[in-house]
């Protein structure tokens, strides 16, 4: 499977709504569902999907269901539903797990990859290409909404690591923070998750640094 036809539709997500819930920074869908761990690996991680309610949440506002879909997941059975979640999260451990490692020029825990492969076939198995106006697009039976959730979240996850953007994914340069994101700087050297949070924490920090130093031109 050298190519893939699955759109990337989360390279569409970016920028900070500070309305919304959750934060979609990342550039990619794939690497923001990585990113509702924060603290990532650490021994205080804050996880901003607890529940099955936040994966729909969340799912709803990377745009990947409509409000009545919503709904109809929230109704079905709660066995059901902690499968569905559970089977989600083991999903984002592995997105992450991988382009973590990747991003840090380590190798990728094959085990990751193995899940990833078998979220690929299992998604696969439902989806059809459809013409989306110009171009198409992968879509899954309306019925299983929650296979649509998955489906797109790994597809965008195999969009970049089989193109050439993936060396352009990277890990946030804040102090403590894990999260991941999709550098489309032209020069490509974007150091931080969010400007307005991590990177102007990152600069304050050195400005009192180099002033404590007594250095010139202080957070510069
Ligand atoms: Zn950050």
């Amino acid at each position: 499977m050298a190519t893939t036809t699955c759109q990337g539709v989360g390279d569409l997500i970016v920028g900070w709504d500070r309305a919304m819930k959750f934060e979609f920074v990342a550039g990619n869908l794939a690497l923001d569902f990585a990113n509702t761990v924060h603290n990532h690996g650490s021994s205080d991680p804050q996880d901003d999907l607890q529940t099955y309610e936040d994966l729909m949440d969340w799912s709803r506002q990377a745009g990947l269901l409509k409000e009545r879909k919503r709904r109809e997941l929230q109704s079905k059975k709660p066995a059901q539903e902690k499968l569905e979640f559970a089977g989600t999260m083991k999903l984002r451990e592995a997105v992450y797990a991988i382009f973590f490692n990747r991003a840090r020029g380590q190798r990728v825990p094959r085990e990751a990859l193995q899940r990833l492969n078998w979220h690929l076939k299992h998604v696969m198995t439902g989806a059809t290409l459809q013409s989306a106006g110009k171009q198409f697009a992968l879509a899954w039976e309306a019925a299983v909404p929650q296979q649509r959730v998955r489906g797109e979240i790994t597809c965008s996850a195999v969009s970049l690591l089989t193109s050439e953007r993936l060396d352009r994914v990277r890990q946030c340069a804040g102090e403590n923070c894990t999260w991941l994101f999709l550098d489309t700087s032209r020069n490509g050297l974007r150091r931080w998750c969010d400007m307005q949070a991590c990177g102007n924490r990152a600069k304050m920090r050195s400005f009192r640094q180099r002033k404590a130093a007594g250095l010139p031109n202080a957070g510069v």
